[in-house]
């Protein structure tokens, strides 16, 4: 969402309430997880919005982001998907995954009247290592963001220290788009912004418990700066070089942290076969 500072108090989930939003958020997690198998070299980025919007519907979901924003230029489909340099807000359309793409997927629905909001970063096929070091550190960074979450007391300790790991590795935070607090609506109070500046530590808030937030860093690889396509909703980097985003919707509730929109636990062995050729003896080191 766009960067507008204004310190309104978050609404607090019951426990009931998250217990919803979690359900909408392993349906998310569903849909990235299908997302990111189809993001192969020859796959047209339409061909995933068309696979997510199934699953939405099949599942009697709402895809949040279709018809979002300007009702002259509403969002015209259920995933953004943006490519290397573009940040976020990407259109779903005829181009094509090449070998060596960033794809980056973010998608949110609404199911039995909760929303979860969540993306990802797909590295397809063979990518230059120094782009896999900038989508190991926008990963990094929402690990971190976990972590503090349930450490800290005031959310500009926790951006702080999201905002330092990513400079230290000599990348920088978008600042134009920040996280928003989400429940019965997509973007709802208060902004969480992945920086922080004197706007930020004025509109700062306390992480307490029913609290739940999207929180969604974007780093770059060069500078911070972005502008939007003339399709009115791809934001790209200016300076052109590549831009990772990953987000998760979280929940401070029972004392913990929850990953509002991670992925189910597998299955157990079923879910993933054993091959015979493991089970055989290593050959002894020389
Ligand atoms: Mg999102
Ligand atoms: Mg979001």
């Amino acid at each position: 969402m766009l960067r507008q500072f204004f310190s309104r108090a978050p609404e607090l989930k019951s426990p009931r309430e998250i217990a919803l939003m979690r359900e909408a958020g392993k349906l998310v997690a569903r849909a990235l997880g299908m997302a990111r198998q189809m993001c192969k070299p020859g796959v047209k980025s339409i061909e995933i919005d068309r696979v997510v919007e199934d699953l939405y519907r099949t599942h009697g979901a709402t895809p949040l982001f279709k018809g979002y924003g300007n009702p002259k230029v509403p969002f015209p489909a259920s995933t953004c998907i943006s490519f290397n340099e573009q940040v976020v807000h990407g259109i779903p359309g005829t181009r094509v995954i090449r070998d060596g793409d960033l794809v980056k997927l973010d998608t949110a629905c609404k199911l039995n009247g909760w929303c979860a909001d969540s993306a990802i970063t797909v590295m397809v096929g063979d990518v230059r290592p120094e782009w896999r070091r900038l989508v190991k550190v926008g990963e990094e960074v929402l690990e971190i963001a976990r972590i503090e979450l349930g450490r800290c007391k005031w959310w500009s300790e926790a951006a702080e220290r999201m905002q330092r790991h990513v400079e230290k590795a000599g990348f920088r935070m978008v600042e134009q788009y920040v996280g928003h607090g989400i429940g019965r609506v997509m973007h709802e109070n208060p902004q969480v912004p992945n920086f922080v500046n004197d706007s930020v530590r004025k509109a700062n808030f306390r992480l307490e418990e029913g609290l739940t937030l999207a929180v969604e860093p974007m780093v770059n690889m060069g500078r911070a700066e972005t502008d939007t396509l003339r399709d009115h909703w791809t934001v790209v980097t200016r300076d052109g070089l590549p831009s990772v985003h990953v987000e998760h919707t979280f929940a401070l509730t029972g004392g913990k942290v929850v990953v509002v929109t991670e992925p189910e636990p597998s299955e157990g062995p079923e879910a993933v076969p054993v091959q015979v050729s493991s089970l055989q003896p290593q050959a002894a080191a020389e």
